[in-house]
C-alpha cells in the first residue's frame, strides 16, 4: 500500500506483482518490518545481485547506488495528486445578494385545523360473567 510499485525509480511494475524485498538481507541481519521491506519486481530485484546496493534511510524512501557509484532516490509517491488551489471566480455570477429559501411552509390561507377526534365511547358496567370457571 506505501509503495504501490517497484521501488527501483524509472520502473512503474506494479506491486502485486512485485516480490517483496529486504533492503538489508536477512542474512545480515535484516529485519522483517515495514522500513526494511520493499516491493521490487523480478528484472529490478536482481539488480542487487549485479553490484547495485539499496539503502532506505527512511521507511518508503529507497536509494538505490549503481555499481558505478550514481545515486537514485525514490520517494514515497501519493495516493492521489493534489487538487488544484481553488480560485474564485473572475467576475461575479450576479450583483444581487444571495436570497435563501425559508424552511418553513409557505401559507397562504390559515393552516387547517386538526379534525376533532370522535368522543370517547359511553362508560359501562361490567356485566356479569354468566359461566364463571370452576377454580
Ligand atoms: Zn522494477
Amino acid at each position: 500500500m506505501r509503495d504501490r510499485a517497484c521501488v527501483f525509480p524509472p520502473c512503474g511494475a506494479t506491486a502485486l506483482a512485485a516480490e517483496i524485498d529486504h533492503t538489508r538481507a536477512v542474512t545480515d541481519h535484516g529485519l522483517t518490518l515495514p522500513d526494511n521491506l520493499g516491493p521490487a519486481c523480478g528484472h529490478d530485484h536482481d539488480l542487487k545481485d549485479r553490484g547495485w546496493t539499496l539503502a532506505q534511510p527512511r521507511p518508503g524512501v529507497f536509494r538505490w547506488t549503481s555499481p558505478t557509484g550514481h545515486t537514485y532516490e525514490r520517494g514515497p509517491r501519493p495516493v492521489v495528486d493534489d487538487l488544484p488551489a481553488p480560485r474564485p471566480p473572475a467576475t461575479p455570477s450576479s450583483t444581487e445578494p444571495p436570497v435563501h429559501a425559508d424552511d418553513g411552509p409557505v401559507w397562504d390561507d390559515p393552516p387547517p385545523s386538526a379534525p376533532a377526534e370522535p368522543p370517547p365511547p359511553p362508560a359501562r358496567a361490567p356485566e356479569e360473567d354468566p359461566d364463571p370457571p370452576p377454580f
